[in-house]
């Protein structure tokens, strides 16, 4: 079992009560996580505001160089961080291997576009001459979930620190492996002293006291819809912004003339990650004409995929527990089990394995329509015509991603206007690092990825000099 520290100003810290942290294949003790309390939090704080004075100097060039040589660096050592991350979540290591890919992407593409990162001039007249900066804001305080612990981590420090702020980033407790790694790694390739600091420890304890530290300038976290309520009070009790990137319940609307890709995409949407994604579209929508012949081939391609080389445990217990509770709900509520609904047992009983698992004629009064599972589960319900389909895709508190399949590409723009996601799918098509990615509705504020991300990690500046004699 390993036991972790703290990373403060360059050099491990300890401090606070380890947690043992047992693993998804088989819940045996993985490591000693100590839990933070609040001097961890303010040392690391302390430690962001000190870096800030000087890291906010350097050129946009020079902080792109250094991130870009972190990028390198983390290619280079992709095995250690595809193993430890493996260890930790239970990903399958060809998804982890992507993961790290699109983690090392980060900081090569923030490294680069930071640099075409300008300000504006305004026109006053002859003899005021306005223009605008953008600037950073400071520490930041970075919370993250278990589901993607390396390229969530990357995605908000890379924008954050190629803008020029510091952050101290609180990985969640159970998965803070692969975190501690990145901020070591930034050490070895020339990041100063507190440019990235990581706190281990839970959300009710090192969480709060981050979020609640009056040196803290901004928060970005990702996780739940229940804890991003909380942070954006605390948030707005400081009067600092919040990114805030939470959960969903995704739409994915099949018309009749479909091709039939969609019944495998659709499959995959949530067993990727075993369904433990943001993003999962885990709400199949399909037109009645086809419903029948659909769901049977939805139901094919889901059985077909095996737990344990084709589908990765869940992660925590809490986790496994939570999918396994609604399934109970699922039946309860009269769902119809077209299959899996349980776990796979055999050798695979001593981890944390459920089956892929399909529910059809589900309807918008049932707990499975509207609440995030987090799991390999899909939940069906049917569509007689346009109107009915967007009237179900929107009946969501959430709204992070949703997705169309249909041939006529002027249906496809009509629906997807009127979709309320923040990202919308046509027919399979693939997101990058360089897209926006954020939520409408419950599902968040603000955006991560693309250009967009050095918008919320920058605030604007506005100067007017006067040229009158
Ligand atoms: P969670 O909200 O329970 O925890 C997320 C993080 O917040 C953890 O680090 C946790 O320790 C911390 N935390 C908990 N309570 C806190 C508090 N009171 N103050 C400060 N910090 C606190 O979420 P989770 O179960 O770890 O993650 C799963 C959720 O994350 C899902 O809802 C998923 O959809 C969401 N998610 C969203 C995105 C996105 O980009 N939109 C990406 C991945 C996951």
């Amino acid at each position: 079992m390993r036991e972790l520290h703290h990373w403060v100003h360059g050099e491990p810290r300890s401090g606070g009560t380890p947690l043992t942290v047992y693993g998804p294949f088989d819940r045996s003790a993985l490591a000693a996580v100590p839990l933070a309390g609040a001097d961890v939090v303010a040392a690391a704080v302390e430690s962001a505001k000190a870096a800030f004075a000087g890291w906010r100097q350097w050129s946009p060039a020079d902080r792109g160089r250094l991130l870009v040589e972190l990028s390198r660096q983390m290619r280079e050592r992709a095995d250690a961080f595809v193993d430890a991350e493996v260890a930790e979540t239970g990903k399958l290591a060809a998804e982890m291997r992507g993961l790290l890919g699109m983690s090392a992407d980060y900081f090569e593409y923030y490294g680069g576009v930071v640099r075409a990162l300008f300000g504006e001039t305004i026109a006053l007249g002859p003899d005021d001459h306005a223009f605008t900066t953008r600037e950073p804001f400071g520490p930041v305080g970075m919370i993250t979930p278990w589901n993607g612990p390396l390229s969530q981590a990357s995605r908000g420090i890379a924008a954050a620190v190629a803008a020029g702020n510091t952050v101290v980033i609180k990985p969640s407790e159970f998965t803070p492996g692969t975190t501690l790694m990145l901020a070591r790694l930034a050490s070895e390739v020339g990041f100063p002293p507190g440019v990235v600091n990581v706190v281990l420890g839970d959300g009710p304890g090192a969480g709060a006291a981050l979020v609640g530290h009056p040196d803290i300038r901004l928060v970005a976290f990702t996780g739940s819809v229940t804890t991003g309520r909380s942070i954006a009070r605390a948030a707005a009790d400081r009067l600092v912004p919040a990114i805030l990137e939470l959960g969903g319940k995704s739409p994915n609307l099949v018309f009749e003339d479909a091709d039939l890709d969609a019944a495998r995409a659709s499959a995959l949407s949530v067993c990727v990650g075993a369904g433990q994604q943001c993003s999962a579209l885990s709400r199949l929508i399909v037109q009645s004409s086809v419903y029948d012949s659909f769901v049977a081939r939805v139901g094919k391609e889901m059985a077909g995929l095996v737990p344990g080389p084709q589908l990765a445990p869940m992660t925590t217990e809490a986790q496994y527990e939570k999918v396994l509770a609604y399934f109970e709900i699922a039946q309860r509520d009269g769902a119809r089990l077209v299959t899996g609904g349980g776990t796979p047992g055999g050798d695979l009983a001593a981890g944390r394995y459920v089956q892929p698992t399909v529910y059809a004629d589900v309807t918008p009064g049932m707990r499975i329509f509207q609440e995030e599972i987090f799991g390999p589960v899909l939940a069906v319900s049917s569509f007689a015509d346009e109107d009915e389909a967007v009237a179900l895709a929107n009946d969501s508190e959430y709204g992070l991603v949703a997705s169309v399949w249909t041939s006529d590409s002027a249906r496809a723009l009509r629906v997807a206007s009127r979709l309320e996601a923040g990202q919308v799918i046509v027919n399979g098509g693939r997101t990058g690092i360089e897209t926006p990615f954020g939520g409408y509705k419950a599902s968040g504020l603000g955006r991560e990825k693309g250009f967009e991300s050095l918008y919320h990690y920058t605030q604007v500046k506005t100067t007017v000099v006067s040229t009158r004699r």
